[in-house]
């Protein structure tokens, strides 16, 4: 945990660029992104993806998607939006820290779906 990319985002060892931020949750674009919106919006307590999830992180799960929904009126996705969470290897994790993507600004298709084919 303590060399997690994303928990150090939190921390700010590493700099982000924050879209939303409470005592919960983070926000933050990504760095790549794969569509003209790409938010990163994850738990500040360390999760390592959705294949970790357990009944105790319902309230925190909740208000994640909650969070993504409100960032997405914040950011005007009023033509709609998708979310994504990666899971191990099969899904493309890279970061083991669970996240959820926001994407919008565009009509999607695949955009936003890096590696189809
Ligand atoms: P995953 O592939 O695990 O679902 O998503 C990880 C995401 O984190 C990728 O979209 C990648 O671009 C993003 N990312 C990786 N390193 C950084 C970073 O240092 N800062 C930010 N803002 N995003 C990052
Ligand atoms: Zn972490």
């Amino acid at each position: 945990m303590n060399n997690c990319l994303f928990c150090k985002i939190i921390n700010g060892q590493i700099p982000s660029e924050k879209v939303y931020e409470d005592e919960d949750v983070l926000a933050f674009r990504d760095i790549n992104p794969a569509a003209p919106v790409h938010v990163l919006v994850i738990p500040k307590q360390h999760i390592d993806g959705a294949d970790q999830l357990r009944p105790e992180h319902a309230d925190i799960i909740s208000k994640i998607i909650l969070t993504v929904k409100k960032i997405a009126e914040d950011l005007s996705l009023s033509n709609g939006w998708r979310i994504v969470t990666n899971v191990l290897e099969d899904g493309d994790q890279t970061i083991r820290h669970l996240h959820f993507h926001l994407l919008g600004g565009a009509k999607l298709g695949d955009f936003g779906r890096r590696n189809a084919d």
